[in-house]
Parts: C-alpha cells; sequence; structure tokens
C-alpha cells in the first residue's frame, strides 16, 4: 500500500474545516497512518516549497502557512498519492472541480484547504521530512477486506 502527505493548512483550521476534510479522507477508505499538529517556520517552508522560493508571491505563502498550526498526516493506501490529489482538485480553489475539497472549500489560489504530496517519490521524502519513524502506525483497519477486492491487497 502506498502512503501520502497532507497537510490541513492554517486557514482550514482557522476556518474550522478540519473535520470535513478529514471525513473526506476517511470516507474514501484511506487508512490514517500518522497525524499531529505543528506550528511551521520558514526553514522547513523554505525546504517545502523549495521550488516556490523565486516566485513574488513566495513571502505572502511564508505568511499564510505560519498564521496559524497546521495539521500534519500520513495516509495509506492503494494508489494513495494519484487518489489523495484527484480528491484535492486543481491548485486555485477557484478552478478546481466541484466535488474536490479545494472545489467545495475554498476560493483562493492561495488559501486553498491542503498540501498534498505529488508523486510517491516526493511523498516519501515529505513524510519525512514531517514524521519521525516512531510517528507512523502500522495497524490493519478491520474494514480492509470490504474496502478493498482480494487481488487489490
Ligand atoms: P499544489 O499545492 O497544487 O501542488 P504548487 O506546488 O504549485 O501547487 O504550489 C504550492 C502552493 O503554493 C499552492 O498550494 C498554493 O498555496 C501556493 N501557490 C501556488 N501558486 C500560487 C500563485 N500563483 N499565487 C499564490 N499562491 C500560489
Amino acid at each position: 500500500m502506498e502512503q501520502t502527505l497532507v497537510i490541513l493548512k492554517p486557514g482550514t483550521i482557522a476556518r474550522g474545516l478540519v473535520g470535513d476534510v478529514l471525513t473526506r479522507f476517511q470516507r474514501k477508505g484511506l487508512k490514517i497512518c500518522g497525524m499531529k499538529m505543528m506550528q511551521l517556520d520558514e526553514p522547513l517552508l523554505r525546504e517545502h516549497y523549495a521550488h516556490l522560493t523565486d516566485r513574488p508571491f513566495f513571502p505572502l505563502i511564508l505568511n499564510s502557512m505560519m498564521a496559524y498550526p497546521v495539521i500534519v498526516m500520513v495516509l495509506e493506501g492503494k494508489d494513495a498519492v494519484t487518489v489523495v490529489r484527484s480528491m484535492t482538485g486543481a491548485t486555485n480553489c477557484r478552478k478546481a472541480e466541484p466535488g474536490t475539497i479545494r472545489g467545495d472549500f475554498g476560493m483562493s489560489g492561495q488559501e486553498n484547504i491542503v498540501h498534498a504530496s505529488d508523486s510517491p517519490e516526493h511523498a516519501r521524502v515529505e513524510i519525512d521530512r514531517f514524521f519521525r519513524p516512531e510517528e507512523i502506525f502500522n495497524y490493519t483497519l478491520p474494514t480492509i477486506g470490504v474496502t478493498y477486492a482480494p487481488d487489490e491487497l
């Protein structure tokens, strides 16, 4: 099974949307393997958003991502990276399809509810960036046999 990293961004905590977003992932059948609240700082954000540090809006991202604590989580499931990205929707909430998390809960390009890893390779790096090994739990959900067909396990 594949794992991916999700961050519930500060605006999601501030707007009281944590439960709504988390429920979607659980209803989908994804397993929560790790979850914690933390305050992000500039060094960690410069590493996490290294591909954006030269963009003019990067200072706005820094401010926004440090404005309130975040909730980081490791979600697991078959093809979890692709599944979670498709549930997340396009970067700009105004362009994200209705039915996606960004499409249903946001109106902004920057304040876009969640971060989700964009490839299995990045997911591995991002999970290691935010979690120590002992913070990730290895267990089997009792519903696994009705969530997947035998040949999918
Ligand atoms: P995604 O989060 O969809 O993988 P990116 O990795 O391109 O998208 O961008 C990371 C985050 O930076 C976005 O989620 C968004 O919060 C912010 N961002 C990206 N592009 C812009 C932009 N043009 N203006 C403001 N914020 C942006």
